[in-house]
């Protein structure tokens, strides 16, 4: 039987054990290495969700790179009638970096849609995306993700970094809610 745990009233079972999110990692990041050798890539991890994932990849990176946190918050724009997600806390110019977007999941694409204009309109010289997991069916507007960790079915996840009401971040496996 799979092991389960409680979080308040939701269960869970464990769904991506850690050796084989762990695996999958290592296989991403020696695809970055092919890609930007001889580059000094800016990686900019999407907290808090993406902090356990850009530390397993950081390890088996093995350029010269930097690596810097960000925030995205969400907040009702006075003219317009969605939400709008700003992006808080970049500090480097990333004018003309190759910058690397190390986000935990994609669903809807709506947040990476918009992290990704903002990114532009500061002028990097090229801007890809790592997601260690993405929704397929959950897609509401496309995008291209240059390296993703795993597709996944349209479930609520936690753990990896992931969390159910601010709980589960630590866990070191990825689990789904039981049906
Ligand atoms: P999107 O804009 O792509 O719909 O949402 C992306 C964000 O929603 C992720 O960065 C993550 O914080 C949250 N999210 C989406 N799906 C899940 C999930 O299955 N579990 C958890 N814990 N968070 C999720």
């Amino acid at each position: 039987m799979k092991s389960t745990i409680q979080i308040h009233d939701k269960h869970f079972e464990v769904f991506i054990e850690k050796t084989i999110i762990e695996h999958r990692i290592i296989e991403l990041a020696s695809k970055i290495n092919q890609d930007y050798q001889g580059k000094r890539p800016l990686f900019l991890a999407i907290l808090n969700g993406s902090f356990m994932f850009a530390a397993e990849l950081m390890k088996s990176v093995n350029l010269a790179c930097e690596i810097t946190f960000l925030r995205v918050s969400s907040y009702q724009a006075t003219q317009s009638s969605g939400k709008v997600h700003k992006i808080l806390g970049l500090l480097e110019n990333i004018e003309n970096r190759d910058v690397i977007v190390v986000e935990d999941i994609v669903d809807t694409g709506l947040t990476m849609v918009e992290i990704k204009q903002q990114l532009l309109a500061q002028n990097p010289a090229s801007l890809s995306i790592i997601t260690l997991f993405q929704k397929p069916e959950a897609l509401k507007q496309p995008i291209d993700i240059q390296y993703i960790g795993f597709e996944i079915e349209n479930k609520f996840v936690l753990g990896y970094g992931l969390d159910y009401d601010g709980l589960g971040r630590n866990l070191s496996d990825l689990y789904v809610l039981c049906e």
